[in-house]
């Protein structure tokens, strides 16, 4: 079973062939456009269409192309969230950064958190759970 990525609210399935496909639109912009990331956690290689120039420090509103249900986090400002399927089935939460050119992902799943990119430490603490909270998670 290869790795799959989900939409958190429909659940379908948005990776096509080897990339990640997602709509994002500029915060108070019209500017909108699809977007394909590499699959690979802690790859920040995007795709667009050259209509379609994504921003540096612009950040983005990432919606799911299935069912165009918002993908930002209304927990976390800044971070987009969406599910992953690991090839042992296992499920996770992936999270980056919503604004373009921030290099972070967070892969968690129950207590578990992975951070990767250079930028990791910018959103860190939403993550950083005192120890004896975590068995409230
Ligand atoms: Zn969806």
């Amino acid at each position: 079973m290869a790795v799959e990525y989900l939409c958190k609210i429909c659940r379908g399935v948005l990776n096509v062939k080897t990339s990640i496909i997602l709509a994002a639109s500029k915060v108070n912009s019209s500017k909108r456009g699809l977007i394909l990331l590499n699959p690979e956690i802690g790859n920040y290689t995007t795709t667009t269409h050259p209509t379609f120039k994504i921003e540096e420090g612009a950040e983005y509103i990432y919606t799911c192309p299935i069912c165009h249900s918002q993908l930002n986090s209304g927990k976390y400002p800044h971070l987009v969230r969406i599910l992953m399927i690991d090839e042992d089935g296992k499920e996770f939460n992936i999270y980056f950064s919503g604004i373009a050119g921030e290099k972070c992902t967070y892969k968690i799943r129950g207590t578990t958190i992975e951070k990767k990119g250079p930028d990791a430490e910018l959103y860190g603490k939403y993550f950083d759970v005192p120890e004896e909270d975590r068995k409230y998670l």
